[in-house]
């Protein structure tokens, strides 16, 4: 039996087992499909919140940490896999900003750069962007990763670790209670056990404790996002405008993202959203119009009431401890979302105060 059993192998679940590994312990890794797959492939890996002055303090403060945090683990899965999740600190730059004197006090209250700048700066950046503009607001210390890069050179690492079980293909189909306890998770490939639990099934956690009589208010959230196959220098940096934005990739490649909706389980993509995410996307770079839009799809973010993650004990019952609800931001809060977990199952000082994100008193009577 591994110390830990880890279910659900997304960025939030993957960057668990690691660390949990790191720290000397056995774990299993239950995923259901191939790792990696879900939301965390479909994000856009925009490491901030979008407009993050717009975000509660709890979110704030896991943001800031992974921000500081992810150089170093983008290096170190380089080195480690020799994949590169292609983290690039190039900065973003806001269009059409109608909350500007709540940004910038924002940015001063935490210490964040942001400025206001001209359109000669703007246009200097990105030559290409939205004709006509007057000014524009830069944050400088913005980076974005390349997700589904993220994704495979952590499962990579995992597959490479000794200390670690990952088992893709397994469903897990149950939780076994005795004696206020889990005390085997039921799986489609057989009863698997673990002295901890960890739920990680993002927009399908909550599925996963309602048979324990448990009411996680999580829920599907469907993003869909474009894909252009554009010249590399087109777009050097994330650009965002009207809630809408597009983000290169080092190959020149630009995603345009993204859709809200409220569909279920439901995955499929509409020539609606196509057609809505193309106008943003050619409205912030003209240009993107004479570009193919080689692909298109939807993920499932696992939406949360406030988009503050539940991550702690379930309480009631001993060893089962939930990480899930990162909804749009789970890419930027994974490493201190789940630094904060291991923290506290290692019994270790937490990063951040871990109050606002524990289950007590956040679920349904
Ligand atoms: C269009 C879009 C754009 C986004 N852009 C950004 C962004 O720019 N920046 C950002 O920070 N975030 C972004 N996000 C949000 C981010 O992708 C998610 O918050 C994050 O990936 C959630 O990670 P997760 O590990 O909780 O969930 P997932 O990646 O969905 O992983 C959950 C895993 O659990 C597995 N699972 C579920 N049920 C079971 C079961 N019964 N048994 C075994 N395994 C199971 C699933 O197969 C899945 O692999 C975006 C999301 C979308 C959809």
């Amino acid at each position: 039996m591994s110390d830990f059993l880890v279910v659900g192998g997304g960025v939030i679940g993957m960057m668990t087992t690691l660390q949990l590994a790191d720290a000397g312990h056995s774990v299993t890794l239950l995923e259901r499909g191939q790792c990696g797959r879900e939301a965390s492939w479909a994000g856009g890996g925009i490491v901030s919140p979008l407009y993050p002055w717009r975000y509660s303090a709890p979110i704030s403060r896991l943001s800031t940490w992974s921000e500081g945090f992810y150089p170093e683990l983008a290096l170190r899965l380089l080195e480690e896999t020799g994949i590169d999740p292609e983290y690039r600190q190039k900065g973003l730059l806001y269009l059409r900003v109608d909350d500007e004197a709540r940004a910038m006090d924002w940015a001063r209250e935490v210490g964040k750069p942001l400025e206001r700048v001209s359109a000669d700066f703007l246009y200097a950046k990105e030559p290409e962007a939205a004709p006509g503009c007057r000014e524009a607001l830069w944050m400088p210390t913005l980076g974005s990763i390349r997700n589904p890069r993220l994704t495979r050179a952590l499962r990579r690492r995992l597959v490479e670790m000794g200390r670690v079980s990952l088992r893709e293909g397994s469903e897990v189909t149950g939780l076994r209670l005795a004696g206020g306890r889990v005390s085997g998770v039921e799986t489609t490939a057989g009863i698997v056990g673990g002295e901890q639990v960890i739920v990680c099934g993002g927009a399908w956690a909550a599925g996963l404790l309602a048979p324990l009589g448990v009411a996680l208010p999580v829920r599907p959230v469907k993003g869909q996002m474009i894909l252009f196959k554009a010249p590399p220098g087109l777009v050097s940096r994330v650009v965002l405008m009207d809630g809408r934005y597009v983000i290169p990739r080092a190959d020149g490649r630009v995603l345009a993202g993204s859709t809200l909706e409220e569909a279920g389980f439901d995955k499929s993509v509409s020539g609606e959203a196509r057609k809505s995410l193309w106008h943003s996307a050619t409205r912030i770079v003209p240009a993107l119009a004479e570009c193919e839009v080689e692909h298109h799809w939807a993920g499932l973010r696992p939406g949360s009431p406030d988009g503050v993650p539940f991550i702690g004990a379930l309480p009631g019952i001993d060893n089962l401890h939930v990480n899930a609800g990162h909804y749009r931001n789970g890419l930027v809060l994974a490493p201190a979302s789940t630094r904060l977990l291991v923290d506290e199952l290692l019994g270790r000082e937490p990063i951040v105060d871990p109050a606002p994100y524990r289950l007590a008193g956040r679920l349904p009577a």
